[in-house]
């Protein structure tokens, strides 16, 4: 048995969706492209939402729409994926790097807090694994010292805490890579409830055009195709579907996994488990574990093994060598994602856990 991290999840849905789209003739940005963003949008509960080529350039249009550039800060963790801090360089405006909480692995507000500058703009929270931050915390923090608040949703899709969706505290952006919750190939979506970022955000996707031919600022082609949006729109009507497969196989491991830190799920928050993502107990080795894991055909992966502040881009930019996040550090060390994607089968869920409780 060979099990994978995860598998794309798509079918004759999506072919018949895509299908109809060639035919009829407009297969670049149009109808297809504004009816997804509006289902999104009310899915989520939010005013706008603004369709893009990936969750990368959805983050990056966060950023420009909200007028991040050179000589500002930008507040993000250093444990996700690389994409949190590109989408800041891009523009200009230098990421700086807070510690992590270690139960649900998300952004600590208080540390945060520690590093705010003079320069520092904005905070960008990410809802790692499917998890929400502690937005309610951040909102505050955003208020007090009157920051710009974003969120970064790539993995988080359809997430609440106290009852709100992710991606209508600030300016966010989702991704709809083949990995995660729900996929458009390759794609991304903007959401926010200001009239005026949303404005922007479409003009930067489309060469800072107001209206044709009229270019308002430089902007980027960052749109998405009528294709990848026929798809998106199946793959919301089956995202509450598949979440409840996704908090099925979690509470499967909860209940079966022996030997391991489990993870946490906030009071008054839901989890999405794009990952499901466990900590080794003390003394455990954990690439040595994941070695003996894999070679059992269970395709376990760790996200992520390096913290971003790390990566040899930062050390060649440099001014990154003294950063103490012990918390991130450590989680790096020590978490290992077990499959739990929506097309898991019983045997292989079953067998997933046995292996696990076998080796650790
Ligand atoms: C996937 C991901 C991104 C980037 O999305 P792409 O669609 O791959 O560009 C950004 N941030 C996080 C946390 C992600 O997981």
């Amino acid at each position: 048995m060979n099990i994978p991290i995860s598998k794309p999840n798509v079918g004759e849905r999506e072919i018949a969706a895509i299908s109809e789209v060639i035919r009829s003739g407009m297969i670049a940005q149009g109808p297809k492209v504004q009816e997804f963003e509006r289902r999104f949008a009310e899915y989520h509960g939010v005013k706008h939402a603004i369709a893009s080529t990936n969750g990368t350039t959805a983050l990056q249009m966060a950023m420009l729409a909200n007028g991040i550039g050179a000589g500002d800060e930008v507040i993000i963790p250093s444990f996700s994926f690389f994409a949190t801090a590109s989408s800041i360089l891009f523009t200009g405006a230098k990421p700086v790097f807070a510690d992590i909480d270690p139960e649900t692995f998300n952004l600590d507000p208080a540390s945060a807090e520690s590093v705010i500058t003079e320069k520092t703009k904005a905070i960008m929270p990410v809802h790692l694994y499917g998890q929400a931050a502690d937005m309610p915390a951040f909102e505050a923090l955003a208020k007090k010292h009157g920051l710009i608040l974003l969120e970064d949703a790539a993995q988080s899709h359809g997430a609440k805490l106290e009852g709100r969706f992710v991606g209508t505290w600030g300016t966010s952006g989702f991704s709809f890579y083949p990995t995660k919750n729900m996929t458009t190939c390759e794609g991304g979506m903007l959401t926010t409830q200001d009239d005026e970022v949303a404005e922007r955000a479409r003009m930067i996707r489309n060469h800072g055009m107001s209206q044709q031919y009229l270019h308002e600022m430089v902007g980027f082609n960052f749109r998405m195709t009528d294709l990848m949006a026929a798809m998106g729109l199946i793959q919301l009507d089956n995202l509450p579907k598949w979440t409840a497969i996704r908090n099925n196989n979690a509470s499967y491991y909860n209940e079966t996994l022996k030997n391991v830190i489990k993870p946490l799920v906030r009071d008054n928050a839901t989890h999405v488990y794009h990952q499901y993502t466990i900590r080794m107990p003390d003394g455990v080795d954990r690439d040595e574990v994941m070695k003996q894991i894999q070679a059992k055909g269970v395709g376990v992966r760790v996200y992520y093994p390096l913290p971003i502040h790390r990566q040899p881009i930062f050390e060649k930019m440099g001014g990154y060598e003294n950063i103490d996040l012990p918390q991130t550090e450590k989680a790096t060390r020590e978490v290992m994602s077990l499959p739990i994607h929506p097309l898991l089968t019983e045997a292989e869920r079953e067998r997933v856990a046995q292996v696990i409780n076998e080796v650790i």
